[in-house]
């Protein structure tokens, strides 16, 4: 039986991690189910599956489950705080940690997870994309496994020759093909995005998830997240990654080799197929998923991505050629500015300006360390932030 803490229970990600697991309770059992501060969710997730502890960040929700859990009679035991989330994620009884909490909160936790050598199942990707150099010497170090959740890096993995994190052109690789929908505004007038709303945003063609991916998936900054992400997992540099723009969301991705072969993995858009797949690797379970019906998807369609359209493309790109802090600088000034936009203080055009202006403002330095890391992030935060209030505060 296999123990497992979910940090970010509550979210898209744990909500389907916790659908697969309820398919093989004979495989494995949730030791911890963490969440912000979303305590009536965490309390119903609790009855079903009855972990060791319930974590939540927040001290007033952490407060309110106790109580309903004791109402209940279960035993569920409640922690509270940052540090609690760290303790579940390195707990000595625990094999396997899902990251899925959203954003640079979970960079503590996911890395504490690869610190004690547990089987990191990554989809927290802002953790890799702030800190990829510290997380993959971490994983190395302390004998972590890593297996990417992101669909695109699943399917990458899949792709590559035995799981493949070593170098490229002695695999006999080329390249790498990141695929990506395109989100909602793929082909939108482009006037027409300055009036852009979070709910517009947010409804993405292809895939449910939580509001602050939803967005990026609309700015494709999600993608300029996932090509340093990639970056980072596969040992490959920038130009050894292509994005190409799929609106089927059939082919999560691809791997091109010297001798001409392209190998992809396809699938019906579902999170819950890289989960099955990472949470029983090397075997493969079933995850709920139904079978790809090939006849309804009918055709496949590629295009290149239009970087007037999306120029946070290029702000990652140029961000992870700069390397040194700015790839961390660059997800800081992103979370800022999407939770602007959900929170309707700037505008969804404004979105990339900010981030390109954080990105000119805030010195790049090396990065070697959690604290430094955790530097850059804050200062970027508050360089974006300063711009918003100063250009948009009436919008
Ligand atoms: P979500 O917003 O639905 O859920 C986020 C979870 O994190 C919730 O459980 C929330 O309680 C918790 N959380 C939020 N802030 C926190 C904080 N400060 N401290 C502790 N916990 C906190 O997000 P999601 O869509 O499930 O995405 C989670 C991660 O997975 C993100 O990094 C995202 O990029 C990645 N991802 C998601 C999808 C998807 O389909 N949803 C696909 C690929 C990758
Ligand atoms: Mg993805």
């Amino acid at each position: 039986m296999q123990q497992i803490t979910l940090l970010g229970a509550t979210g898209s990600i744990g909500k389907s991690t916790l659908d697969v697991l309820a398919r093989h309770p004979q495989r494995y059992q949730v030791y911890a189910l963490t969440a912000n501060k979303q305590w009536q969710r965490l309390f119903d997730q609790c009855r079903q599956f009855q972990p060791r502890y319930a974590v939540l960040l927040d001290a007033a929700a952490a407060e309110q489950l106790q109580e309903q859990l004791q109402q209940a009679g279960l035993a569920t035991e409640v922690l509270q705080g940052e540090a609690a989330l760290e303790q579940v994620a390195r707990a000595p009884e625990v094999d396997m940690v899902m990251a899925a909490i959203v954003g640079a909160a979970g960079l503590k936790p996911s890395l504490a997870a690869a610190q004690a050598g547990k089987r990191v199942l990554l989809a927290n990707k802002e953790a890799l994309v702030m800190s990829g150099g510290i997380f993959m010497h971490a994983v190395q170090d302390h004998g972590a496994t890593l297996l990417p959740i992101d669909s695109e890096h699943n399917a990458i993995f899949q792709a590559m020759p035995s799981g493949g994190n070593g170098d490229l052109p002695s695999m006999g690789v080329r390249r790498i093909l990141l695929t990506a929908s395109g989100g909602p505004f793929r082909s939108a007038d482009l006037a027409s995005l300055a009036h852009v709303t979070p709910e517009q945003a947010c409804a993405h063609p292809n895939w449910v998830m939580g509001r602050k991916i939803s967005v990026d998936s609309a700015t494709m900054m999600n993608k300029g997240l996932e090509v340093i992400e990639a970056h980072w997992l596969f040992n490959a540099s920038a130009d050894q990654i292509q994005v190409v723009i799929h609106p089927q969301s059939v082919i999560h991705s691809m791997v091109e080799y010297v001798d001409g072969s392209v190998l992809a993995q396809l699938g019906n858009p579902d999170m819950r197929t890289p989960i099955a797949y990472a949470l029983a690797y090397p075997e493969r379970i079933e995850s709920g998923v139904s079978a790809l019906d090939l006849f309804q998807v009918a055709r496949l369609d590629f295009e290149a991505p239009d970087v007037q359209r999306f120029p946070c493309i290029a702000l990652a790109y140029a961000a992870l050629r700069a390397g040194g802090n700015a790839p961390a600088v660059l997800n800081a000034a992103n979370e800022v500015a999407v939770a602007a936009f959900l929170e309707r203080q700037l505008p969804y055009t404004a979105i990339a300006g900010v981030i390109e202006q954080t990105l000119a403002r805030v010195t790049n330095t090396a990065v070697d360390t959690l604290e430094q890391v955790l530097a850059a992030d804050a200062l970027a935060r508050q360089v974006a932030q300063e711009q918003i209030t100063g250009k948009f505060a009436t919008c």
